[in-house]
């Protein structure tokens, strides 16, 4: 199962510590969104397990950290500072402005207003600036505007040459990227899935134009396979080419995932074609073609470019695990450890992500926080399990049923708990978050098992 509304998300991702409303105690700011502890694990897991793929794993692929302030010429030459922007229509009787090409049509073929619901009565579209300004220098009257980077590609493109020159990499390669972005979003919203500050995880692969059709086909079956490691179900995703393509663009895919509101892009694949390269050449009047020694052929790269936002990646991760299960009185009766109810009757929220993703890999526990020898035991394995580099945690508080639902709705793969079997067989309680089983396994084999 998967949410079936964004309100379990939201609601779960706040009271369970993984996302909180940005600048909370001064009311809010529209649309941003902070992460706490979980939800950083969570994010973070996810980073790390593209970077491994795309990076670590590959030998074609190196990274790059550029800085999110570049030069404004760059911005002229992506397109952005004139033609680039998205056309926009305002509902003449609500004055909320829209993405014409995101607006819902009726029956009739009208257009319909997303927020009053009135139809076709908008202004001609008009150009609007997506990208957020920003001033460089101290002394006012002097200081130079410039913007943040609107996409992380920009960076990539403009060391190409960098690259090339150092990594001793031939083309076709990649250059990866994960970094901050930001762009003035018309109607951010939908939680964490549009805001006006995220993170992207861009990954650009020059290679000759001949072979470029076919490495977009084999880049799109490389990405499906991420997401079906890192857990999702892949019958909640699908590909969706474009109808229209942007002006740079040979060939492009979203990657969509089955969210509450419907089918939505997480992920964009894109043939750009030599439009970066040739255009920041133009622009820098520096030569950023390739000659190809083997083949004696010199050309401007083409650009096979995978581009997801992480935080929309968390969003998918969060939508997919979600689950809410009625647990059997009978499975509830037998759950009984040492006398103490473990209260698993009723029904309970489970976020079951994969193993690689989940921001706690296992939770400790003593049965019973009042008697020491447990505690002792108990915290001596927590120490233990931590400087294996599980990321762990320790927790006493409340009835042993209602540790193991918090373990749940965070999405702790295992539980292991110390009771008074354990100080005389040193063996303890694994309980496994899907199947609620448990088992008795010795101390030593706790950091294995898991
Ligand atoms: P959309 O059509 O949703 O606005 P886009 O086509 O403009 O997205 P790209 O410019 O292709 O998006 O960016 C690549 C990826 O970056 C998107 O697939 C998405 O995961 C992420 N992304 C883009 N804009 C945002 C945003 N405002 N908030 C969060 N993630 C974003």
């Amino acid at each position: 199962m998967s949410a079936k509304s964004l309100d379990q998300i939201v609601n779960l991702a706040k009271r369970r510590g993984f996302v909180f409303p940005s600048s909370e105690i001064y009311g809010g700011l529209a649309s941003t969104w902070d992460y706490g502890p979980y939800g950083v694990l969570l994010k973070n897991n996810i980073k790390a397990a593209w970077w491994k793929a795309m990076v670590q794993e590959r030998d074609d692929v190196v990274g790059l950290d550029a800085a999110i302030l570049m030069h404004p010429r760059t911005w002229e030459a992506s397109g952005h500072v004139d033609s680039f922007t998205d056309p926009l229509v305002e509902c003449k009787q609500c004055h909320n402005r829209f993405r014409e090409d995101k607006l819902a049509k009726a029956k009739d073929g009208k257009l319909v207003c997303p927020n009053c619901g009135t139809k076709d009565n908008f202004t001609d579209p008009k150009n609007f600036n997506i990208l957020m300004k920003t001033y460089l220098g101290t002394i006012e009257g002097e200081k130079s505007e410039i913007y943040l980077r609107g996409e992380t590609c920009q960076g990539i493109y403009v060391n190409f040459k960098n690259v090339l020159n150092t990594s001793r990499q031939k083309i076709p390669f990649g250059i990866a990227q994960i970094g901050k972005a930001f762009r003035n979003e018309i109607t951010p919203g939908n939680f964490i899935f549009r805001t006006r500050e995220f993170e992207q995880m861009e990954m650009q692969y020059f290679c000759n134009p001949k072979s470029a059709d076919k490495l977009f086909a084999e880049w799109k079956e490389t990405r499906l396979n991420w997401y079906k490691a890192i857990g999702i179900n892949l019958q909640n995703i699908h590909f969706l080419p474009h109808d229209k393509l942007a002006h740079y663009a040979k060939a492009a895919e979203d990657i969509e995932y089955k969210t509450p509101w419907g089918w939505d892009e997480f992920e964009g694949i894109h043939n750009r074609g030599d439009w970066d390269l040739s255009r920041h050449s133009q622009f820098s009047g520096k030569d950023l073609s390739y000659f190809d020694e083997s083949t004696g052929e010199k050309f401007t790269p083409y650009i096979i470019e995978t581009s997801v936002g992480a935080d929309r990646a968390t969003l998918m991760a969060l939508f997919d695990a979600y689950d809410e299960e009625e647990i059997r009185e009978q499975e509830a009766g037998s759950r009984e450890q040492d006398g103490e109810k473990s209260d698993e009757g009723g029904s309970r929220t489970v976020l079951r992500f994969n193993k690689s993703i989940a921001p706690i890999k296992v939770a400790v526990m003593p049965l019973l926080k009042n008697k020491p020898e447990l505690v002792d035991v108990a915290k001596g394995i927590f120490h233990d399990l931590k400087t294996t580099g599980l990321m762990t945690e320790y927790d006493e508080s409340g009835s042993i049923g209602k540790r193991y639902r918090r373990q749940d709705e965070i999405g702790t793969p295992a539980c292991v708990t110390i009771d008074f079997q354990t100080l005389e067989d040193k063996t303890v309680t694994l309980r496994d978050r899907d199947t609620m089983e448990q088992s008795r396994i010795k101390i030593d084999k706790i950091a294995d098992q898991i």
